[in-house]
């Protein structure tokens, strides 16, 4: 059995012909899926009784059971638990921003635009070893196919529908590093584009990386419109490789001069983001030496006060001590936002998503 969303448009076209079934088939399955976002054969009423039965008995709609999901005490975020057929397990997390009552949001207010992002996830585990983060902390189990990373935004579009809502944005910076699962990834965003399916605007989209120099590099010369998110985390290589073992491959030099060439090549902005880790990333002096290095870069940096993990000692910074690493960077001419922390109470927070680990 195969993964409906596995398949892109012209390889259910093929399957389809193989079938004998008229050319036209794909597109109203196609159609069904990423449109009304059916998520059961017996859902697609437009095609004959046999063909429904087909599909039943040739694809899995749904990759994954639903181990558990968890929200948060205001409501705003949503973590689901999936479980994948091999026992591996992945989350994915829903946040609901610009509601009337929603305190995190400082944009927010009357009139405010509402907005559902997802925060998906492109591995079982992670192979990077950041030592800060709950899903580096349990290692790599394996990469997710596109149609797995795809599924968990349709389940969530299912969701949302049945409210009379849609995903605004997806962000992927659930469990995994993108770049290592790159083929896989990019894919996934092809069927969430795909102008007869999901049509979901690539600006939309949002990758967040370790730096992986050479695949920055790549996703340059890509010219996707896709954004990016660099984990920087810290301004001195030193610094860096004590919480980022990548930085023995990449040095933070590498990391930015691929940026910079991603901005030549795109003239598109770069986001850094900075988990700020009281008395280790989040002084002045710190945040002199980062914005030293940014200088001149269409740019801007996304601190957020480090989300507690069970294998890393390391603290939050204090509210205060962030607004004035915002102050510091400012003032050196680097934009900088505070990112308010969500859905701590159900570790659905950056870096704290760890599978059964977690529960
Ligand atoms: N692997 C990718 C995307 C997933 S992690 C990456 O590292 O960019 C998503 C973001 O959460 C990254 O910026 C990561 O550095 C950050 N993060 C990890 N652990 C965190 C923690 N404990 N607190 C705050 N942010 C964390
Ligand atoms: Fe992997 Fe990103 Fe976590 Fe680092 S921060 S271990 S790259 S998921």
């Amino acid at each position: 059995m195969m993964l409906i969303y596995d398949l892109d448009l012209s390889s259910l076209e093929a399957l389809l012909k193989d079938w004998d079934e008229p050319a036209y088939r794909a597109k109203q399955i196609w159609q069904g899926l990423y449109q009304h976002l059916y998520s059961s054969s017996e859902q697609f009423s437009n095609l004959p009784n046999s063909l429904r039965n087909k599909l039943a008995e040739q694809f899995i709609f749904t990759p994954f059971s639903v181990k558990t999901y968890l929200d948060s005490s205001d409501q705003s975020t949503r973590k689901t638990l999936f479980q994948l057929p091999d026992g591996n397990l992945i989350e994915a997390v829903l946040m609901r921003y610009g509601d009337p009552a929603d305190e995190h949001d400082q944009t927010s207010g009357r009139g405010a635009k509402q907005r559902r992002t997802l925060c998906i996830s492109t591995q079982a585990g992670c192979a990077m070893g950041c030592v800060f983060c709950a899903t580096g902390q349990i290692g790599f189990k394996r990469n997710l196919s596109s149609g797995e990373i795809v599924a968990q935004v349709m389940y969530y579009a299912q969701m949302l529908k049945e409210q009379g809502e849609t995903v605004s944005n997806v962000v992927f910076m659930g469990m995994g590093e993108p770049f290592h699962n790159y083929e896989n990834v990019m894919a996934s965003i092809d069927r969430l584009n795909d102008a007869d399916g999901y049509k979901f605007g690539a600006r939309r989209l949002t990758i967040s990386t370790v730096g992986l120099v050479p695949q920055i590099r790549r996703f340059a010369d890509e010219q996707r419109q896709v954004n990016i998110a660099i984990s920087l985390h810290a301004a001195d290589d030193d610094e860096r490789l004590a919480i980022m073992p990548v930085n023995k491959r990449y040095k933070i030099d590498d990391v930015i001069k691929a940026c910079k060439y991603y901005i030549e090549k795109t003239h598109r902005r770069v986001t850094f983001e900075w988990a700020l880790i009281n008395g280790v990333n989040d002084t002045p002096e710190v945040a002199q030496k980062l914005a030293a290095r940014l200088k001149g870069l269409l740019c801007h940096v996304n601190a957020i006060p480090l989300n507690p993990t069970q294998g890393y000692h390391g603290e939050a910074t204090s509210r205060q001590r962030a607004q004035i690493f915002k102050e510091t960077l400012e003032q050196a001419g680097i934009p900088c936002t505070i990112r308010m922390r969500r859905g701590i109470d159900i570790n659905a927070g950056c870096g704290q998503l760890a599978g059964a680990a977690s529960q």
